[in-house]
């Protein structure tokens, strides 16, 4: 295959894939065991065999491909990414990744041979968390991590139950004996952007360094509803004023951390909510991301005690309740620098850069060493069926991919 033949092939896929679970809005819309689901996992095993490649699902409905080694049997290469979608979501995001891997490892198949250690492609089930509650649901499963104990208890908005789902599509849970692979030796993973950073900045590759840590807090706060003209000024204990200041110093602070710092308080719910009721109580999140752990740690020090002060001084009952926190995690530095000296060697424009949102390889990376890439996002868009990415820029990023693969399994 020549580089005509790649971006043919390339678009091939995507095109195909794209239309299993096309949606009347224009997006797609794939959620986990739906038959969408099924039938585009089943695609890809259908391309997996035209490839040459051997085929098998886990027990969950994760999809391997292989080309055998010919010299390092118990090492395996993988190109990873996730096949479900979000509601009503885009092309790229997810698919992109899986069918890279496709295209590479055919394309180097077929004009190289046999590599020395084994190449696979890995369809992952699940990533989006967008049927159940409960993201990240194929790579635990790939890890070992996954404790079904949560998939038993999940009904989807229609009130499947997760389980019934799972066995109707074919799959079932982990058998409990099972444990990680230990032949992995690299898991490569090739996204869309999902931001405007590499667009703006006029870069074709992004080459991650690290996925972000995150934080999420759900915050109440409580005042005293009233009159909102027979109540004077100095009597009111007006949740939404106390909020804003919250609101204000946290950002604030994010702001004067710099970059890679990023903190949003993106729900507010106000009650009584009404235009001549002074507001009684907030319930508001907080979502704080870094790549360092430690600064993430200070900040969610510095966020608490703020909050708490601000409260004190307004005389408001304030409780403040982690749900989430994810560590953030550094891609391997081996990989890292061998992504760049691809990226220099074939005069590419790419950028060093983190991840501001969770991928399947933040789950590999504290297992194997891992290296992941983006491609531009057009306008950043993505989770919407104006996702895109230029074609053009799809083949750079398939491209730089099988460089890395070549060096790793060659
Ligand atoms: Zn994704």
């Amino acid at each position: 295959m020549s580089r005509y033949g790649i971006e043919n092939k390339l678009t091939e896929y995507m095109d195909c894939l794209s239309e299993i679970g096309a949606d009347d809005k224009g997006g797609v819309t794939r959620l986990l065991y739906s038959d969408a689901w099924k039938a585009a996992q089943e695609k890809v095993k259908s391309i997996m065999c035209d490839i040459g490649m051997t085929s098998e699902y886990d027990a969950v409905g994760n999809l391997y491909g292989r080309v055998t080694g010919t010299e390092n049997g118990n090492e395996t290469i993988v190109v990873g990414s996730h096949i479900d979608t979000v509601k009503n979501g885009g092309k790229y995001d997810g698919q992109f990744g899986i069918v890279t891997g496709l295209v590479a490892i055919e394309y180097l198949y077929k004009t190289l041979g046999a590599p020395k250690k084994n190449l696979e492609v890995l369809s992952i089930s699940e990533e989006e968390g967008s049927r159940f509650p409960c993201t990240f649901w194929g790579v635990k499963n790939v890890l070992g991590i996954a404790q079904p104990e949560i998939a038993k208890n999940l009904v989807d908005a229609d009130g499947i139950r997760f389980e019934d789902a799972m066995l109707n599509s074919g799959f079932n849970f982990m058998p409990s004996n099972y444990e990680k692979r230990t032949d992995i030796k690299n898991y490569i993973e090739i996204h869309i952007e999902q931001g405007g950073v590499l667009e703006r900045e006029n870069k074709s590759i992004g080459v991650v360094t690290a996925i972000v840590g995150q934080r999420r807090f759900n915050v109440s706060v409580v005042g005293q509803a009233n009159h909102a003209g027979t109540t004077p000024m100095g009597y009111r204990k007006d949740a939404v004023y106390v909020t804003s200041k919250m609101v204000s110093a946290i950002v604030d602070k994010a702001k004067s951390y710099g970059d890679p710092m990023v903190a949003t308080i993106g729900k507010i719910e106000v009650s009584p909510n009404a235009v001549n009721v002074v507001p009684g109580k907030v319930n508001f999140t907080v979502d704080m991301r870094h790549t360092d752990l430690d600064t993430l740690e200070e900040f969610t020090e510095f966020a608490k005690k703020e909050m708490k002060k601000i409260a004190d001084e307004t005389d408001v009952e304030l409780t403040v309740d982690m749900y989430m926190s994810e560590i953030p995690v550094p891609m391997d530095a081996g990989l890292v620098n061998m992504i760049i000296e691809t990226c220099e060697q074939n005069n590419l424009e790419f950028k060093v850069m983190h991840s501001g949102a969770g991928h399947d390889a933040q789950l590999m990376a504290q297992h194997y060493p891992s290296a992941m890439f983006f491609v531009p996002s057009v306008n950043g868009i993505s989770h919407n069926p104006l996702e895109f990415t230029e074609t053009k820029d799809l083949v750079v990023g398939v491209e730089a991919v099988i460089d890395v693969l070549k060096r790793l399994a060659y």
